[in-house]
């Protein structure tokens, strides 16, 4: 079965509801008629509600970028995943290294993040990837499989069905430096292989593993040529309608 490529914006935090509203209203029309792969846009938490309102109707999804794991509680700034879900939010990004890096995420937070997601139904993009030193230090395979095996601690595959990885190698992130098709296909197979430990061959199989890392119109379509590359997790360029509609029809 071929897997379905899902595209996916993650916005940061850039924009404000009013950009927002703008963004969808230009980027709508650009896709309206693109059938062939599963958008979504992640947008600031402020932003959600505008761009839900914005996305009514067309085939675009809104998920969020972060999420906490309990349901609620005391936990000031947070957000849990029925709030996300009760939004209309249908993904929801997990482990990006930006949290890794600034917020303190770890493979276990991700771990109860990714099992909070799954267990509220929403469509979990979970975020692996190395940082520059430990691919030069040879250590890219040890560090996918380190973090694919505690994101996916005692997660069943019938559970984790609806999961989705991203490669993004995070000397790649934001800087321009894209790997090559043939790097990223390379890393796709061993976080395929840890699937296949974790959940089995034909959950491994059916599993979308993206790719991202300065994700550009003029890269698009050599990355997404590749058979192990199932879509794309777009940051800079997915500000941009005509930019992110390029990309996704790349
Ligand atoms: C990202 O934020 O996940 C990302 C890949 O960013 P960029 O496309 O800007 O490198």
């Amino acid at each position: 079965m071929p897997r379905t490529k899902l595209i996916a914006a993650n916005w940061k935090m850039y924009k404000i509801p009013d950009q927002a509203r703008d963004f969808f209203q230009a980027f709508v029309p650009l896709v309206a008629d693109h059938t062939r792969d599963e958008i979504v846009v992640c947008p600031p938490a402020i932003d959600l509600s505008a761009a839900l309102e914005a996305a009514k109707g067309s085939k675009v999804a809104v998920g969020g970028q972060n999420l906490h794991w309990e349901k609620e509680g005391a936990y000031t700034g947070e957000i849990s995943a029925s709030m996300l879900l009760a939004a209309g939010c249908t993904h929801v990004i997990i482990g990006h290294s930006e949290r890794r890096q600034y917020f303190g995420e770890t493979d276990d937070t991700v771990n109860l993040k990714l099992k909070a997601a799954l267990e509220a139904g929403l469509i979990p993009i979970v975020c692996v990837g190395e940082v520059l030193e430990e691919r030069e230090a040879n250590l890219t395979e040890d560090v996918l499989r380190r973090q694919c095996l505690r994101a996916f601690h005692a997660i069943s595959a019938k559970k984790a069905a609806k999961m989705v990885v991203a490669y993004e190698p995070v000397w790649a992130i934001g800087t321009g430096k894209t790997a090559t098709p043939q790097l990223a296909s390379e890393a796709h197979s061993l976080i395929r292989g840890e699937a296949a430990k974790a959940f089995g061959q034909p959950f491994a199989d059916a599993m979308r593993i993206l790719y991202g890392g300065s994700v550009k119109p003029e890269n698009a379509k050599a990355l997404m040529s590749q058979e192990e590359i199932d879509g794309a997790l777009v940051g800079g360029a997915s500000l941009d309608p005509k930019s992110f509609a390029a990309i996704v029809k790349y």
